[in-house]
């Protein structure tokens, strides 16, 4: 059987890209709560921001699949879902557009972002509530050809640094995805994890949207939440795999009472149960991943491979600091940072509870 995932080149160049351009600056960008806008433009110097992207509108060509090597490669060479976030926000601001097929749309967000000129944001989530999604507030009035947005947009990932935010408001017609600029940051957010990814409160005052820049509906927005839920559940997978390596490496080397870590069979047993669950999680997300990308519309399998992926997460990176000991807490210790990141995959793209909802549903009850 072909493993569709192998891509040997592409994985390649992304370790390379990732020791040479992430690692050596990863910790500052922690410390100073965002990413550069360099590193956009030299990411897609190499192609890497345009996977997954059609040719046709500045991408590299390349599919779901693709994506996910670039994740997963990303992470396991010693990057951070965080990083990810931060540098590839535009996987979730900019399929709408490019959905929508408008050119002048697609001339003057989608080619920029896609060569690093320019950043992008998917503004959803308001004060008052993130998994109802069909309950937000914020209004776009039609007035001539334009519309004018009110509201308040909070938790908006890459939102301090954006150019435009695709933005999810109510009109008069029902909910709307509008391409907007214009709007203003209020506050930048402090986090547990994820602090090289900026997230931001935004506030619309009569900001001035063409019509024109209406890219879809309740319908379309719902229908790019399956790669974004794909994305995270990479990411948590990912982050898992790198966990365990990490931990690997630290039990070989440590010793206690005279023996290393890794001559317990206590020990020995976690680290089988991890790489069990990482290696379930995978299986799972990548073969939810491959029937995606060959064009099935799955929502309740794509649910159940983000809790799958979660918890498998979320049980590695606790064990990865256990093990690890006092180091295992310390800030700059990698896995420390991987368990502070971990925490919002459970709640970000729709949360573990939303996804049961999803699940539950499919079964009737
Ligand atoms: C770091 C970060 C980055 C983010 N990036 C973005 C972004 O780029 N764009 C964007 O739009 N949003 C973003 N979000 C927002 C994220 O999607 C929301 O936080 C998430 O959807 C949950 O919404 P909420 O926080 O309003 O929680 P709520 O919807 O208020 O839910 C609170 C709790 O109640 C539970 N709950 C809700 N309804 C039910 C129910 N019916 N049954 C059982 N339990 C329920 C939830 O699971 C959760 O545990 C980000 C959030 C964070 C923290």
């Amino acid at each position: 059987m072909t493993d569709a995932f192998a891509k040997p080149e592409l994985r390649d160049l992304v370790r390379q890209f990732t020791r040479k351009e992430i690692v050596p600056h990863l910790d500052g960008w922690e410390r100073a709560g965002e990413v550069p806008r360099d590193l956009h433009r030299r990411a897609a110097e190499l192609g890497l921001l345009g996977i997954g992207f059609p040719e046709e509108v500045g991408g590299e060509g390349g599919d779901l699949l693709d994506s996910i090597v670039v994740t997963e490669e990303i992470i396991q060479s010693g990057g951070s879902s965080g990083l990810i976030a931060a540098l590839f926000t535009h996987g979730i601001a900019l399929p709408h557009i490019v959905s929508s097929g408008d050119r002048d749309l697609i001339d003057r967000f989608v080619r920029p972002t896609l060569r690093g000129e320019l950043i992008g944001c998917l503004a959803i989530t308001e004060p008052d509530g993130g998994s109802d999604v069909a309950g937000i507030r914020t209004t776009a009035k039609a007035d001539g050809d334009s519309y004018i947005v009110n509201g308040t947009k909070l938790f908006i990932t890459s939102g301090a640094r954006a150019d435009f935010a695709t933005t999810a408001v109510r009109t008069e017609e029902g909910i709307k995805l509008l391409v907007a600029e214009g709007f203003t940051v209020t506050r930048t957010l402090e986090k547990m994890g994820w602090h090289c990814s900026d997230t931001a409160e935004l506030s619309f005052v009569d900001v001035r949207v063409p019509r024109t820049h209406d890219v879809g509906g309740f319908h379309e927005l719902m229908r790019h939440f399956a790669a974004e839920r794909l994305s995270l559940a990479v990411q948590c997978y990912a982050t898992a795999q790198r966990c365990l390596d990490l931990t690997l490496a630290w039990v070989r080397d440590r010793h206690t009472f005279g023996r290393p870590l890794a001559s317990r069979q206590l020990v020995r047993h976690r680290l089988a149960e991890m790489a069990r669950q990482v290696d379930v999680a995978r299986t799972y997300v990548r073969h939810t991943a491959e029937r995606v990308a060959s064009g099935e519309q799955l929502v309740t399998e794509v649910a159940m491979a983000k809790n799958t992926a979660v918890a498998a997460c979320d049980h590695v990176v606790d064990q990865a600091v256990q093990l690890h000991g006092g180091l295992g807490y310390l800030r700059d210790t990698e896995v420390e940072r991987h368990y502070r990141d971990a925490r919002i995959m459970g709640i970000g793209g729709g949360t573990t509870e939303i996804m049961n909802e999803i699940i539950a549903k499919q079964l009737g009850v």
